[in-house]
């Protein structure tokens, strides 16, 4: 990771408090969804994910019914190896990794199932996304992992 995505992270454990009460004082705030998305176009401008890749790193996606068929069919495998070798039950009795870092991850940080990637891969960290008071707690926590998310607060907290 880049000391300047490092910085960040740090910057947003320092505030964590800070964060929280802001998003907890917007969650009905109707132009929340407007402040993210146009932070997260511009940091996005800034960040390349493949400078850090701290989520294959240190969490999982959620792996849905059709992530696994189509990932366990373009590996060739079997759905149910394909469970078996990488992904076990969560406490909500989702799918999630095994281990981190990610066994997809390459050492160039790319993701060598990149096309054919989980959903929650392709969403994450989901700054973009309509309706943003419904995940403010997911991304409070993203904003911990995420240099986008910790930059992407900095952009939108006063
Ligand atoms: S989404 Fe965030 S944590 Fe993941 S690689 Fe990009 S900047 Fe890093
Ligand atoms: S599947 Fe790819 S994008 Fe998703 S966590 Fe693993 S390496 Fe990262």
């Amino acid at each position: 990771m880049k000391s300047t995505h490092r910085a960040l992270l740090e910057k947003s454990y320092g505030r964590s408090k800070e964060v929280k009460a802001f998003l907890r004082k917007n969650s009905k705030n109707k132009s929340l969804d407007r402040l993210f998305h146009r932070a997260h176009e511009a940091v996005f401008q800034e960040i390349d994910c493949l400078d850090c890749a701290n989520c294959c790193k240190t969490t999982s996606p959620i792996f849905r019914d059709s992530d696994i068929r189509r990932i366990a069919k373009h590996l060739r495998m079997k759905e149910f190896h394909f469970v078996d070798t990488y992904l076990r039950l969560d406490s909500d009795q989702d799918y999630v990794l095994k281990e981190s870092p990610c066994a997809f991850l390459n050492s160039d940080n790319g993701c060598s199932i990149y096309d054919k990637r989980p959903l929650a891969c392709r969403e994450y960290p989901h700054t973009h996304r309509k309706n943003m008071f419904q995940i403010l707690d997911i991304t409070q926590r993203n904003a911990l992992i995420c240099p986008a998310v910790a930059s992407i607060m900095d952009k939108i907290m006063p």
